[in-house]
């Protein structure tokens, strides 16, 4: 049964709309397979988590790598977004979209001398800095640039977030971020680092997290330690608690930014730091579809199989990390529903979009939507099997536009070249 909570996407006498548009018009014109964004969700589910936290205006980072489309970005430096970036390329795409520098929080534990160097050069609000030997070429880059930086220790706070292990980030037993103790003598000897403002705490314990007890066991702890650090003389100006959010896409019923910041805010009374925030997930994740073209059914006597034109390369989630999405049907007909894996057409077991479910029996040629597409689907799509990464478009109201094109097979060879001795 539809039941999708996102009002964006519904179903008119049969036929799925994003807002006010027939999906199977999109698609037409976009072919498949393609993202499909609303703009309205991406703004009103930001602007739930900046209302839910205006007491304390924070500094609300979208964590880019959830979604770098430059329209989804617009849109929401548009709302006063700024950004979470990881890579200089992240770097560069929000500057495209002219985001204010002084909103950019930059994460990564590898970053090279090269980002370093652009992103200070850029003026972003601050590093959050994830090893000592990182810090260390932070304040020698500065120190050439003759820049003095902002910069946030990452600290790992040591706890197991209840999510799936591919996205969790807050124990030690991963590579995220510095242990507590590192941390303090950092912070104790911050002097040395001549080039540097070290005076911030960032967290981030990781992703589709559905219920508060972990982000308050971390924020907690990380208060814990600021508060050890200020009777030591101290002074933490940026409190970062990073993102997280989780959101809905099968019988989850996660906190909602209210309920969050109902729980958040009592904590950080008192204090006088600016708080940031980094959600990626909770931003665009319901507000994208993804739509394929069902190909072919084939039946092997054990089971069934439903082959649809996407696959693992253009929608990665569902055989990364086993999620899932709920597939509906663009138009809805009265046949019965069958029950079959729902694949696609690479070359690998794990081409898989769902097992054993029961879904829509659409005729050759029809179209399906996998619902919650928004976060972590196109960014991570890839070329294998020579495949063209698919295209994304942005609905608004009855207005849509192709906002990536999908790539044509030059896309694919460019910069490739046989060299002479092939020749
Ligand atoms: C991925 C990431 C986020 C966003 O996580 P969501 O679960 O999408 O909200 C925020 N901060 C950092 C440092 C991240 O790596």
């Amino acid at each position: 049964m539809y039941r999708h909570p996102i009002h964006s996407f519904k179903y008119k006498n049969n036929e799925l709309f994003c807002e006010g548009v027939k999906v199977s018009a999109i698609v037409k014109k976009a072919g498949t397979p393609c993202y499909i964004y609303s703009h309205t969700t991406i703004v009103e589910h930001f602007r739930k988590i900046k209302h839910a936290f205006k007491a304390v205006d924070p500094v609300i980072c979208f964590s880019m790598k959830a979604n770098s489309n430059l329209a989804v970005l617009k849109t929401l430096v548009n709302e006063g977004a700024g950004l979470d970036i990881v890579s200089g390329g992240e770097l560069k795409k929000a500057l495209l979209v002219k985001a204010n520098p002084q909103k950019i929080a930059y994460a990564s534990v590898g970053k090279t001398d090269e980002e370093i160097v652009e992103a200070i050069r850029a003026g972003i609000l601050l590093f959050n800095v994830e090893s000592k030997p990182e810090l260390l070429n932070i304040n020698r880059i500065a120190l050439r640039l003759k820049k003095k930086v902002q910069v946030a220790l990452r600290i790992n706070p040591d706890i197991e977030a209840p999510t799936h292990e591919k996205i969790n980030t807050g124990s030690l037993k991963k590579k995220f971020g510095i242990d507590l103790k590192t941390a303090r003598e950092i912070f104790l000897n911050a002097g040395q680092y001549k080039n540097l403002f070290i005076n911030g705490v960032h967290i981030h314990i990781g992703s589709q997290i559905t219920k508060s007890a972990p982000f308050l066991e971390a924020i907690e702890k990380a208060l814990a330690f600021i508060d050890e650090l200020s009777m030591d003389g101290v002074r933490i100006d940026f409190f970062d608690i990073g993102g997280g959010l989780g959101i809905f896409y099968k019988d989850e019923t996660p906190q909602t930014a209210k309920a969050y910041a109902a729980k958040v805010l009592p904590l950080l009374k008192g204090r006088n730091f600016r708080l940031i925030m980094e959600p990626g997930r909770f931003v665009v994740g319901n507000a994208g579809i993804f739509v394929t073209r069902k190909l072919y059914t084939k039946d092997n006597g054990v089971k069934k199989f439903m082959i649809v034109d996407a696959g693992m390369n253009d929608f990665l989630r569902p055989s990364l990390y086993d999620a899932y999405h709920e597939i509906v049907p663009v138009k809805k007909n009265k046949a019965k529903p069958i029950v079959c894996d729902v694949v696609g057409p690479i070359c690998e077991s794990g081409d898989v979009f769902a097992h054993d479910r029961k879904v829509a029996a659409a005729k050759d040629g029809e179209y399906l939507v996998m619902m919650s597409a928004g976060a972590y689907g196109y960014v991570m799509s890839s070329n294998y099997n020579v495949r063209p990464r698919a295209a994304e478009v942005m609905v608004k109201g009855k207005n849509w536009a192709i906002v990536q094109k999908r790539e044509s097979f030059n896309d694919l060879v460019r910069g490739a070249s046989i060299p002479g001795f092939l020749k």
